[in-house]
């Protein structure tokens, strides 16, 4: 009897009934690009997240990318990015043609060290870029505060962070504007690739909607070079059937961070801690070995899949090969990538799953 990392096929078994009289609903609308459904996904997202506006787009990266666009931010500018990250928050800067300039976490966190910023900082920089990793909550109060006093932007990569809370408020417009994914396997996910971003800024709002849309606001007048990334209405249903359910699943998500915290104490892993004043959203349960790749291996015997966010960080990608930066250049980044292991969580694994996790993690370390 093997546990799966994440089961996507419950999480829609669970749900059979609402996902498909909505899907049922489109199809017999007739509309299948934008319209209602989007509108009335948008404002139930925005309203989720404790802000003004939302808007729908064809995934996460496209996020990170129309974002950065609609700050009109682009070649000659420096954007800060974490160096411990998913490769999109990297490729969003890049396609844009702006500026990479890596900044080292918090060994404790995981997510970027607010300390390390200010000394990133040049006269071209333009914007910051957090990640809230694994669906905790990076540390605003003093990213904000730096923003503020060196007059840049904040752009916040919330593709893991869904419901989230830093100090009481939803992840959801801390900065000027947050990007979402709702690729299958986050917290709230499609059946197939989706985005989002939200913001309280009604500028940045129409900025986005313009661009997701051929740069055009009406039929065949086009004010800007914009691109096709329009979310799907189907999409836009099945989350609208899901996002009633999302708290209850968070919820679901923390006994089972909650049961590994108490039930890994002492056997030698580095567990995820989290600071006063932040509910993560609890994406991954993510520990620490310097005997990674042996763990790894020895669950997978036990019949326990695990999976590694991420093997390789994006400053020792091919992809990024041009930088010239050397792996120790980023130190941090890579012991991660060396060290983490994410543990099987989510809404749908039963606490007995759970506790046969607990048990045959702490027989293989
Ligand atoms: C998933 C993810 C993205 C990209 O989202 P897509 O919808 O797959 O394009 C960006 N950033 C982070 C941190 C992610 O986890």
């Amino acid at each position: 009897m093997s546990i799966p990392f994440l089961d996507l096929g419950a999480a829609y078994r669970e749900l059979e009934t609402e996902i498909d009289a909505a899907v049922a609903r489109v199809l017999e609308s007739g509309w299948y690009i934008l319209g209602p459904e989007i509108e009335a996904f948008e404002s139930e997202w925005a309203a989720y997240c404790e802000t003004k506006h939302a808007v729908g787009l064809a995934n996460g990266l496209d996020a990170l990318t129309l974002a950065l666009r609609a700050l009109d931010i682009g070649s000659g500018d420096e954007v800060i990015v974490p160096s411990n990250t998913y490769i999109a928050t990297w490729l969003a800067v890049t396609e844009v043609g702006a500026t990479l300039v890596p900044v080292e976490p918090d060994p404790t966190t995981y997510n970027i060290d607010p300390a390390r910023i200010e000394g990133a900082i040049t006269p071209r920089t333009r914007a910051l870029l957090p990640v809230h990793l694994y669906g905790q909550p990076a540390d605003m109060d003093p990213i904000l505060d730096i923003a503020r006093r060196h007059d840049l932007r904040v752009i916040e990569d919330g593709a893991q962070a869904h419901g989230a809370r830093y100090k009481r408020r939803r992840i959801g417009a801390h900065g000027d504007v947050v990007c979402w994914s709702f690729y299958p396997g986050k917290n709230l996910g499609a059946l197939g690739d989706g985005g989002a971003v939200t913001t309280n800024s009604a500028d940045i709002a129409d900025r986005i909607r313009v661009l997701r849309n051929y740069g055009s606001r009406v039929k065949y007048v086009n004010e800007v070079q914009g691109r096709n990334s329009r979310l799907d209405p189907i999409q836009a249903a099945v989350l609208r059937a899901k996002l009633p359910h999302l708290d209850a699943w968070t919820d679901r998500r923390r006994l089972i961070a909650a049961a590994y915290t108490e039930g890994l104490q002492d056997c030698g892993l580095t567990l995820p801690q989290v600071p006063d004043g932040i509910n993560p959203a609890w994406h991954l349960y993510v520990v620490r070995s310097p005997d990674r790749n042996g763990l790894e291996k020895r669950l997978r015997e036990a019949g326990v899949a695990t999976l590694i966010h991420y093997p390789i960080p994006p400053h020792m990608q091919k992809a990024y090969a041009g930088l010239g930066l050397a792996p120790k250049a980023l130190p941090l980044a890579r012991q991660m990538a060396d060290e983490v292991l994410s543990l099987p969580i989510g809404p749908q694994l039963p606490p007995v799953n759970a506790a046969r996790v607990i048990e045959s993690v702490r027989a293989a370390v």
